[in-house]
């Protein structure tokens, strides 16, 4: 009998490499393994639509026990891959049994980072990664309550938007002089620090957290700044992500904050591919990008499928995200960082415009803020690695749709 193709973590990446080994047209068994009790599910709505109770846990599935049975994708929930033997080319299951692969894939996404501070495991510290996390969460974003957000990157700033949304004084603190200072340009970081303040979300900016607080009975009381203390009913910490590189590291493959990859998502270890969160990906140029997006996940998961398959179907499209803050949609492709040359496009003052960026006298990246037709044409546009000048750009009368069709 054929041995199956394993898949450790059953989140974004994994159920789609599952769904891509059958389109690949792989016949065998296929085993989706994932240490959560849930079926696999869209993590963006955790921070949105989840925390404002507009959606249902049965929104958030991605594919429903009918599909899962018609694909014969053997899906097994709340157990968790212990060890990775390439030698063996056997898992070990946290439920005492071993499993052999014919192909292994590793699909573990990451971890919320824990705050380095005293008191970063008070009660009342919440960080936001799973769906249980969005659970707790949710049941304790009671109106007029204090919750102080640590970080004002994508995870944080969403939250404290619909905590703000359900009625709670919200004070979000980050050591950046900007908002979202990593992966946006000044202007889109200025943009949404203005509707963050229109919106009643005090935003302390260039202040490190030093301590949490205790109340005297293991509950949080208060967030301590460098600039003086903040009163918190909750904390909710959102400074990033931790790689699960964990389970590849002890089997010996090649990790570097992620388990790294070639463009066809396969490990150093031939026979093992590795997608989503949990990987970083080797550039041409040597250097390794790691990125935590959906379209990430799903197109390295297509990668990695081929690759079992002993095909090349390298990751070459040009990376895309979006984030949503208090009803306002921004969406991102390409990168702005280490541009030369920038320019808005739209009115900043109206909420719709678009920041475009040039590097070496190429379009690199362009960010926009409630503007999805500028976003599409300008996939289509870096995908075709076409270049409107910034001259063109500028002209409000130029049309970016039609340069995108070529
Ligand atoms: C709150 C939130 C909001 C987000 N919003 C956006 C957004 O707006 N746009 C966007 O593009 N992206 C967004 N993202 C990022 C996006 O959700 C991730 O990039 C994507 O989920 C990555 O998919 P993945 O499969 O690599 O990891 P995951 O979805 O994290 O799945 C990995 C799974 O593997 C399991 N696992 C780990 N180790 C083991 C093991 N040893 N054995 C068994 N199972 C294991 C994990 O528990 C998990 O269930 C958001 C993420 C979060 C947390």
């Amino acid at each position: 009998m054929t041995n199956p193709m394993v898949i450790v973590g059953a989140g974004q990446a994994g159920l789609q490499l599952a769904e891509s080994l059958r389109a690949e047209g792989w016949q065998g068994p296929i085993r989706l393994f994932g240490d959560e009790p849930h079926p696999p599910y869209h993590r963006p709505p955790l921070s949105k639509a989840w925390l404002l109770g507009e959606t249902a846990e049965g929104q958030v599935g991605i594919r429903g026990p009918e599909f899962l049975a018609r694909q014969s994708i053997d899906l097994v929930t709340d157990v968790a891959v212990v060890a990775v033997d390439p030698a063996t080319r056997t898992i070990a299951l946290s439920d005492g049994r071993s499993e052999p692969w014919e192909g292994l894939a590793l699909t573990t996404g990451a971890a919320a980072r824990p705050l380095p501070v005293p008191g970063g495991d008070l009660a009342g510290v919440m960080t936001l990664r799973t769906l249980d996390d969005a659970h707790r969460l949710h049941d304790r974003l009671i109106p007029g309550a204090r919750v102080v957000v640590i970080g004002a990157g994508f995870v944080g700033l969403e939250v404290a938007a619909s905590a703000r949304k359900r009625g709670l004084d919200v004070t979000v603190v980050e050591a950046a002089a900007r908002p979202m200072a990593r992966v946006v340009s000044p202007p889109i970081s200025a943009f949404y620090a203005d509707l963050h303040a229109a919106k009643g979300v005090r935003l302390l900016l260039g202040a490190a957290v030093t301590a949490l607080l205790d109340d005297g009975a293991g509950h949080v009381r208060a967030v301590a700044t460098s600039d003086g203390e903040i009163p918190a009913d909750l904390v909710v910490v959102g400074v990033g992500a931790i790689p699960r590189d964990d389970l590849a590291r002890a089997a010996g493959l090649v990790c570097d904050r992620g388990v790294v990859v070639d463009a066809c998502s396969r490990t150093s270890d031939p026979a093992i591919v590795a997608a989503g969160d949990c990987s970083a990906r080797r550039l041409a140029d040597g250097s390794l990008l790691r990125l935590e997006s959906v379209q990430n996940a799903v197109e390295q998961a297509r990668s990695a499928a081929a690759a079992l398959l002993g095909r090349d179907r390298p990751f070459v499209a040009t990376p895309w995200f979006w984030s949503d803050q208090h009803g306002v949609k921004l969406q991102i492709v390409g990168a702005a960082a280490g541009a030369e040359t920038t320019l808005v496009r739209g009115d900043p003052a109206e909420g719709r415009f678009s920041a475009f960026h040039w590097k070496d006298g190429r379009l690199v990246g362009v960010e926009s803020v409630d503007r999805p037709q500028d976003h599409m044409a300008s996939r289509r546009l870096l995908d075709a690695g076409r270049s409107p000048s910034p001259t063109e750009i500028a002209d409000p009368a130029f049309d970016l749709a039609a340069a995108a069709r070529g």
